[in-house]
């Protein structure tokens, strides 16, 4: 049975407690450990899948095809351990489980209550796979004191007590702020926070505390003191100029340490952190960068293209170069030359995305970097666009589009080059599905294999024919135009195991032109960049020295 640590926050959100747990998680097993991360999300959507990325970020998605929070990318991108659906859970999914057996009779007549009816499912969500790892790092999302968290908070509680002594630990995380007036480092909100932590029964073991410089030991012994814990379980966490420093600061600082005296194990194995060294260099030691721009919709939040800015920075990281990722709005060049906008950049990304709006400007971004040579990325809605650019201007299909958009606007407009998928084969059945079902996981999710054609550019840069990649979409280009436009140029280099479904595009004569079906990017790592996204970054580097 694993060892569980539980990862809350206090005082304020966005503290970094995802990135916290995660640099716990790559320091344990630096020490040898098995472990596995989990997010527990407080809000009422059964899942992340149909929040906006404006208001939530990217939705990651899991081999076995679960669209979760980006805090999973974290784990992942930290542990290398692949996120299951198992690992993400939300409060509505609780309640909706917790109803769906109640309407069956499963409760026998009973009152159905938070208490033990909603904490006994989120109790039953931690014991899954709890056999397989040494530790399993649970993270609750939102900050102590959240109307909506009080069932988790209540569950974990529970959890600690049924567990035998001494097998699950909590660590908090707060914020200490600088008030420049006075020149102080204030610890009353974190004094608060841990008192309503323990108002409701946890109290926590270590303390991580936020920061924007050092702590001084005054603060230290007055934060260990008042909300009792030890002295070397309060550690700082700076701010960092990257985020892959965080598992090296966390143990500089002491963490992976205090958590194991938390646990009681001792002689604590040594770590080996020759993976975080080697990843430190090479950030800190790039020669030279290159300028890539992504040209999208939801270019407001960061956040929304979370994963691929890592995959881009672990693409430079493969490279020794530091990539400058521009966001660009595709509306912006919609009715006009999109040159003076993307000119200057030695790459182009067109992302993912859901609905019309900017689409003719990423269609012409896909023309202005076939038409001058520039290395383009296409991912997913990028694919598809890079194809009716080329149905267009190549194939002589002026009214190319997708059926995405004609059903948004409820028209027909466009010759479908991209359709909607109803019927897909999955491992060994097949899924079927209408236009009206509902929003929420209807699309085409997770890994599915690809084949590739041998001697195309993607077969190279993978040096494998035979891929895996993780999906999210309802529409796909339709293999009835390959003809067309292969005999234009276009190389249909990638397709499903039954050759139906395009899975990767490619121009023949380009030095970097390739759209793909899945998200590469959710499976890149610092220590492991995606063969793609160091490609990509490497013709990027390559014209960057041209110039
Ligand atoms: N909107 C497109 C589809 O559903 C692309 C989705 C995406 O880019 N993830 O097929």
């Amino acid at each position: 049975m694993a060892r569980y640590i539980f990862i809350t926050g206090g005082v304020v959100s966005s503290l970094g407690k995802g990135l916290a747990s995660a640099a716990l998680g790559a320091l344990l097993q630096a020490r040898g450990y098995t472990v596995r991360l989990r997010k527990l999300d407080p809000y009422l959507n059964v899942d992340p899948g149909t929040m906006s990325p404006f208001e939530h970020g990217e939705v990651f998605v899991t081999d076995d095809g679960a669209e979760t929070d980006l805090d999973l990318g974290h784990y992942e991108r930290f542990t290398g351990v692949s996120a299951r659906a198992t690992d993400s859970v939300s409060s509505g999914r609780i309640y909706s489980t917790v109803l769906e057996k109640e309407r069956r009779g499963d409760y026998l007549g009973k009152t159905i209550q938070v208490i033990p009816h909603v904490t006994n499912e989120i109790k039953d969500f931690l014991k899954v796979g709890a056999d397989e790892v040494d530790f399993m790092l649970c993270e609750i999302g939102g900050t102590v004191g959240d109307i909506e968290g009080l069932p988790f908070f209540e569950a974990i509680r529970q959890f600690s007590q049924e567990q035998p002594r001494g097998e699950c630990i909590f660590m908090h995380l707060t914020l200490l702020p600088w008030i420049k007036a006075s020149g102080e480092l204030k610890t009353k909100p974190t004094q608060h926070s841990v008192k309503e932590l323990r108002s409701i029964g946890i109290a926590p073991d270590v303390l991580v505390c936020r920061s924007e410089g050092p702590i001084p030991q005054k603060e230290r012994d007055k934060l260990a003191l008042f909300c009792n814990v030890r002295p070397d379980s309060v550690i700082a966490a700076q701010d960092l100029k990257s985020i892959y420093e965080a598992p090296l600061a966390y143990h500089r600082e002491g963490l992976d340490q205090a958590v194991l005296d938390a646990f009681n194990i001792s002689p604590a194995p040594k770590p080996d952190l020759t993976r975080w060294e080697d990843v430190y260099d090479r950030i800190f030691h790039a020669e030279g960068e290159v300028r890539v721009a992504i040209v999208g919709k939801y270019i407001q939040l960061e956040d929304a293209y979370k994963s691929i800015a890592e995959a881009l920075t672990h693409g430079g990281m493969a490279n020794r170069v530091k990539v400058k990722a521009e966001w660009i709005d595709a509306e912006i060049f919609e009715n006009e030359d999109p040159a003076p906008h993307l000119e200057g950049f030695h790459a182009i990304l067109v992302p993912g995305g859901f609905g019309e709006r900017g689409t003719e400007g990423k269609i012409k971004a896909a023309q202005f970097a076939r038409e001058r040579k520039i290395p383009y990325m296409g991912i997913c809605l990028g694919m598809q666009m890079a194809v009716i650019e080329a149905a267009r201007n190549m194939a002589d299909l002026t009214d190319a589009g997708s059926e995405e958009f004609d059903h948004e606007a409820g028209g027909k407009r466009f010759t479908p080059v991209v359709y909607h998928l109803k019927e897909w084969v999955q491992g060994n059945h097949t899924v079927k599905r209408k236009v009206g079902d509902d929003k929420g996981g209807t699309m085409r999710l997770g890994a599915y294999t690809a084949h590739l054609v041998e001697g195309s550019k993607v077969a190279e840069v993978y040096g494998s024919t035979e891929i895996e990649e993780r999906h999210r979409h309802r529409y796909e280009v339709d293999i009835k135009y390959r003809e067309a436009l292969e005999e234009k140029g276009m190389v249909f280099s990638g397709l499903s195991p039954d050759g139906r479904l395009p899975e990767i595009v490619e121009w023949k004569d380009h030095p970097w032109f390739i759209g793909v079906q899945f998200h590469p990017e959710l499976k890149s790592k610092p220590f492991e960049p995606h063969p793609l996204f160091a490609d990509f970054v490497r013709a990027a580097r390559d014209i960057s020295r041209l110039v």
